[in-house]
Parts: structure tokens; sequence; C-alpha cells
């Protein structure tokens, strides 16, 4: 017979991991609840597999009785995963997220009450879909199509509320920026209800109703509550009330529940995350064991001890105190770079000197970040994985449309491709026109075809030859010249820029989306390998999901790498209006998540930020700024910006160029070498506007003067 003693030390012998007192604790209290509040990499997880390996192994425990609820499915794998390296003689147990119990506890009542129904979630064509759903219901109620940002708004909503389980008469006391998003939700509901023969149910509903299953079907409550004797659930942080009393349910005979959580690792409170119920544990199992785990096994001093100050400016937190007796391995670097172009080849020629890509993670708050690290990588032929890369970059119309742009280069006789982009020329042209075009010879240009109408103003004809004259040496340029081409001379920016005014698009995302379509021109050199180039990434991102487990660099949002580790962790795009976001709404979860960022690496961290991102002065994230602070406290190296510069696309040196600070004005007339003549209207420590003839611009003086870039007149 095994004891807990032999256990320990026989899986010392095996794994080599000495698990210490407190965990060794948390494995034995098996009976009873248990909450392990804890500090990242100090065991958790580790804790978990080890509980559950000695229920099984010492207890006696049928595997099949044992439930381990996970955050995300990907977090059920990394876990399974883990279970099987530390106990490769067990059968698997039930690792699966919440949503997976709770949709077995709905198909059993439904099954049970004979109600049909249908789930709306995922990309099922044939079937009804939620997105679709929202979609045709704010076009009704709005006039206008939704944007996908307002999409996630609206999604993020419903999820918010129902994970709340607010009332229907308090929806509308939870803001929602998407216009009419009550009434929306209250459309929704009733259609799901009543619009079809069958009960229509999403991902959301599916928490909503498994809990009142549980709560008023006495015979589903004791089938499950029978169902499991051992439950445990991980980063129980980011567990919302609904979920919360679902476990309560499940658990209410035995009460043998693990949970375990780090309220600082917090990430979700956006969607309804409720840390505060751990906080009150005791209310809901007042015969509950708390401990604490601070020690951290994954880190390096450098880092654990950063990373121990930096969270330490958040107020709404159980006090703990995380320590680690690693030893100290690399300080913590900070890089600011002059400008946002040199960040994907910075990371290039930092990566490629490593060796196990598999070790190295970069992480960022938004999706977009990784569009120009993967075009990076990929030329230079470094191997990625992205867990997550439903991306929407190149599906997007942004790109479609300037692909068809370009695609009239070639023939402009093609109508069918002229009547996808039309209205994107602000040239006024109706419906009803361009059908004229369908009936025309098939060999004229559709400009030609167009300047033979009668009815077109002279502004018009004069405006479609200039396109038309565009048009005739465009193969010839590059691509990045095209899209300049068509975002001034086409007038497709000022199509964007009205848009956003009538449908409350962001401009700001489109016009990063276009300027990442130029960065990836500057590596072709004409259309057509710019065509080729945008499918070949498309392909390759989409693929590069399936490189888990290869020896690839891991590309992640800093939401999804919440429970990894790596050896190097590169967190990028540090600038305020990323991290912390623009319309954050909660200061301390955006220090929460970068938190987890750092938390993430084991040897080393490097933060990168950079001084402007084309063409604007941007700033570090104040959360680069605390920890250098923490680093160095009375030091500005910050304000030296590190210039790594991209040897091909070096500028030549201007002899001319201002090189001294205190030259730089307000009043200097300048002429910068990328917008032209220009005069400097104001000045705010690094931070210089200057209005050129077409427009005014923030720059930065540091990265402005290093570069070379403006010049008195
Ligand atoms: P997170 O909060 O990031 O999810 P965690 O608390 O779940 O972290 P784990 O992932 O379980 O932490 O462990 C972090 C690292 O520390 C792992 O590499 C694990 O193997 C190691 N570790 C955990 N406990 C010990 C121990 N007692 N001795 C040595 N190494 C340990
Ligand atoms: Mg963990």
């Amino acid at each position: 017979m095994q004891t807990g003693k032999s256990f320990f030390k026989r899986k010392k012998q095996e794994i080599g991991v000495s698990l210490n007192t407190i965990q060794k604790k948390a494995v034995l209290h098996t009976e009873g609840p248990l909450l392990l509040l804890a500090s990242p990499g100090s065991g958790k997880t580790t804790t978990i597999i080890m509980r559950i390996g000695y229920l099984i192994e010492v207890k006696g425990v049928e595997p099949a009785r044992i439930k381990a609820v996970t955050f995300s499915n990907a977090s059920a794998n990394d876990m399974k995963e883990r279970f099987q390296r530390f106990f490769p003689e067990l059968p698997s147990v039930d690792f699966s997220t919440i949503h997976s119990l709770a949709f077995e506890v709905v198909r059993k009542y439904f099954r049970r009450k004979g109600v049909s129904y249908q789930i709306i979630e995922g990309d099922n064509p044939s079937g009804i879909n939620k997105k679709i759903l929202l979609r045709n219901l704010y076009k009704s109620l709005n006039q206008e199509p939704i944007t996908d940002d307002q999409l996630d708004e609206l999604t993020t909503y419903i999820s918010f509320v129902k994970n709340k389980l607010i009332p229907d008469n308090k929806w509308g006391t939870v803001k929602c920026e998407v216009p009419k998003a009550l009434e929306i939700l209250q459309e929704y509901e009733k259609y799901k209800k009543h619009g079809t023969s069958n009960l229509l149910v999403d991902y959301d509903d599916m928490l909503t109703i498994a809990y009142h299953a549980l709560q008023g079907d006495e015979d589903i409550l004791a089938s499950y509550q029978s169902r499991y004797d051992y439950v445990l659930t991980d980063e129980s942080q980011d567990t919302s009330l609904v979920q919360h009393y679902i476990v309560k349910k499940l658990v209410e005979k035995h009460q043998n529940l693990c949970v375990v959580a780090d309220d600082d690792q917090s990430i979700y409170g956006w969607r309804a995350a409720e840390p505060q119920y751990l906080m009150d544990f005791k209310n809901a199992y007042p015969t509950a064991q708390v401990l604490k785990m601070e020690q951290n096994y994954r880190s390096s001093s450098d880092i654990v001890n950063a990373a121990n100050q930096f969270i330490k400016q958040n107020k709404n937190r159980y006090d703990k105190n995380m320590f680690t007796k690693n030893v100290s391995h690399k300080p913590i670097e900070i890089k600011m770079l002059a400008d946002y172009q040199y960040q994907a080849n910075y990371l290039v020629e930092k990566i490629q000197r490593l060796e196990r890509y598999k070790e190295v993670a970069i992480l960022f708050r938004n999706h977009s970040s990784s569009i120009l690290l993967v075009d990076a990588f990929d030329r230079a032929k470094i191997p990625f994985y992205i867990k997550d890369s439903n991306n929407r970059f190149f599906s997007h119309w942004i790109v479609q449309d300037i692909l068809n742009f370009m695609r009239l280069a070639f023939d402009n006789t093609r109508v069918d491709i002229f009547e996808r982009v039309y209205a994107k020329f602000d040239l006024y042209l109706t419906k009803h026109q361009v059908g004229k075009l369908r009936n025309g010879p098939r060999e004229l240009s559709v400009f030609d075809h167009l300047m033979e109408m009668d009815e077109l103003k002279d502004w018009q004809l004069t405006k479609i030859k200039k396109i038309k004259d565009i048009y005739r040496k465009m193969t010839l340029r590059t691509p990045r010249h095209v899209i300049r081409t068509i975002r001034d001379d086409f007038g497709y920016e000022k199509v964007l820029k009205k848009m956003c005014k009538e449908l409350g698009f962001k401009m700001e995302t489109f016009l990063e989306t276009l300027y990442s379509l130029e960065q990836i021109g500057e590596s072709t050199n004409n259309l057509i390998e710019f065509a080729n180039r945008i499918k070949h990434l498309d392909a390759l991102m989409k693929a590069s999901r399936f490189n888990k487990g290869e020896n690839a660099v891991t590309l992640s949002t800093l939401h999804s790498s919440k429970g990894l580790e790596f050896d190097t962790v590169f967190m990028v795009d540090l600038v305020q209006g990323v991290i912390p976001a623009k319309e954050a709404q909660d200061q301390e979860e955006e220090v929460r998540l970068f938190y987890v960022g750092m938390t993430r690496a084991r040897y080393h961290l490097e933060l990168l930020a950079y001084r402007e991102k084309y063409g604007k002065a941007v700033k570090p994230s104040m959360f680069v700024l605390n920890v250098q602070n923490i680093l160095h406290p009375n030091e500005d190296v910050l304000h030296k910006p590190e210039t790594f510069k991209v040897k091909k696309r070096k500028a030549p040196v201007n002899p001319n160029a201002i090189k001294d600070e205190a030259v730089i004005k307000v009043g200097l007339k300048i002429e910068h070498r990328a917008f032209g003549q220009g005069i400097i209207t104001n000045l705010d420590e690094d931070q210089m506007e200057i209005q050129f003839s077409k427009e005014t611009k923030q720059l930065s003086v540091s990265a402005c003067l290093e570069r070379g870039l403006i010049e008195a007149v």
C-alpha cells in the first residue's frame, strides 16, 4: 500500500519534481473544499496534476470519478499533456472546459424534456448562426451593417450579462457602446425562443440552461452529483459567476472541490470573470481551507523580483509576495526602437541567434500585431506557431479592395472587377451607370466606356481620365507606390474616411491595414509578386496552428499565453493605447495582463517599445516605464532611443540634418525627408507638432534627430 510519503518520494525520482510543504498539503487535502491562492509559476497547475495522480494511485479513486475543469480547450490539452508526462502509466482523466460539461448537462436535460434544440455557434454554413443572426438584427434596427469590432463588442456584452446572471429587466444597466445593443439582445433572445421550431442555443445559454437544470431538475442534479467524487478547477480567477454556481451545484454533496487561482492573473473581467467570488470563498464554502503559495519556481530572480514589484501598483488584490530561490540569470531588457518598422526585423535578428525556437514566445496585446511578424519571420525562414490564428487580416475587405484595384491594372476591361471597387474611387458613379458597362463591347476599357457616357459631369470625366492614365503605368510600379496612389490619387482614403464617419468604423484600424500592406509590399518587386505574397501569407498563417509541438517560435496574444512558460519571452508593441489599451475600462486589469506576460519567461524577458509608428510619435507604455523605474530607479535610459537600423533600408545620411536638439524651436521652418517642408508649431518634451502643407504631424524629436530626418530651411 502506497502512502503519501512514498508517493512523493517516487515521483521525485521519476520526474524530478519535489513538492514543497504547501504543495504537498494541497495534494493530501483531498476531502472538503480547498482554495489554493498562489502566485504565477508557483506550481498551481503542477499541484493539480500531482493531486489527481495521488487520488488515483494512492487513494484508489477511479479516474472517471475525477473532473478537472480548465479555462479553455487549449489549456485542457496542455493539462492532458502534462498529466501524461507525469503519469504515463495512468489512463487520462476528464480534463475539459466548463462549457463542455454544461453542454452535456443541457443535452441530457433537453432529451428528458423532449425539447428540440439547435446549437448556433461556430461556422455552420447550412444552419442558423449566432453571428449572422446578430448581424441581421443590427442591420434591421440600425439600417446599416455592423462592423467586426462592433460585433465583438456586442457578443461580449451578451456573454457578460449571461455569465453574470443579470435578469432581463436589468440588461439595460450594463454599458455597451454598440447602438441599440439592448434592443438587439432582446430581439435576439426572442428569436432564439420563438423564431424557429427548434430552441436556439448559444454558448452562453449552455451555461445558464445547465445551471437552471441543475437547480430545478432533481434527477439531473442527482445524476451529476453522483458522477464525480472529486472536482478541480484551474485558472479559477477567470471563472464567471454562473460557472462558479455550476461547480457549486456539482460538489454540493461531497464538497470535494479544489479551486486553484491567482487573482493577480485575472484578465477576463470584460467577459464577466468573477475573481471576487474567490475573495469571498468562505461564504460559499464555510469549511474551506485556504492555502497560499508564493514561491515561484519558473523564473529567474530578475524576473520574479521585478514582476512582484510591478503588480503591487494594483490596489484591489490579495496581498501576496512572490519570491524565488532561483538564481539571477540576465536582467530584464527594455528596448526602445526609433520606429515601429524596425521591430519585426529586430526580432528576426535576435531570434535567429537562438536555437531552440520552441522555447521562445512573442507576446502581444492585439492579434493584429502578428501580421508583420509573420511576414518577417517567413522571409527569414523562422518557423512559428500561432495558437489562435483565425486572423481577419487577409480576408478583410480592404485587402480585397487593394487586390481588386491592382487587378484592373492587368486588364481594365474587366467589368466584373470594376463593379467590386467602383464605389471606392470617390467618383460618385451610380449603380445604374456601372450596370451599363455590362452592355459595352467586351474589349473596351471600363474607363473609355465611362468617358463615352453623356451623363457624367466634367469633374468626373477629368478624374476618370487621370485614373486611366495612372493605370497605364501601374504594372511597372512597386506595390508600395501603387498602394499610395490608390489611397491618394484614386481617392480611396477619402472614401474610407467617409465610411468611418457614416458607419462608425475606426479609421485608425483601416490605416493600420493599409500601412501593413505597404510594408508587406516592400519585399516584393511587382504587383504579381505582391498578390502571391498575400495569398502565401494567408495560407501560412492558417497553417501555423499545426506547428504546435514543432521547433517553432510561439506568437500569441497575452490573453492566450496564460498558464504557459518559455525560456525567452519578447513582449512587443508596448506603447500607450495598445497596452494599456485606449478603450480599457479597468486599468488594473491591464496591469494584470502585462504581469501575466512578464511571468511567462523563465530566463530572459525583453520588453519592446518604439517612439514612432507610421510617421506619428507614440509614447512607450506606462508599464514599460514602471518596469524601467523598478530596474533603474534613477536612470533615464528610455530617453535614449535604441537605434536599430535595418541595413537594407538604411537612408542616405543627410549632412545638413539638424543634430542639435537645442535648434528645435517652435516657429522653425524645416524640411522633413519624407513629408517635405513644414513649420514646427508646438513642442512638448520629445514630441513636436509640425504643420506640413497638407497635414499636421506629431513626431518624436529624438527619433528625427537620431535618423537625420529634418533640416532647417
Ligand atoms: P501559472 O500561474 O503561470 O499558471 P502555475 O502556478 O500553474 O503557473 P506551474 O506551471 O505549475 O505553475 O509551475 C511552474 C514551473 O515550476 C513548472 O516548470 C514546474 O515544473 C515548476 N515547479 C512547480 N513546482 C515545483 C517544485 N516544487 N519544484 C520544482 N519545480 C517546480
Ligand atoms: Mg498554471
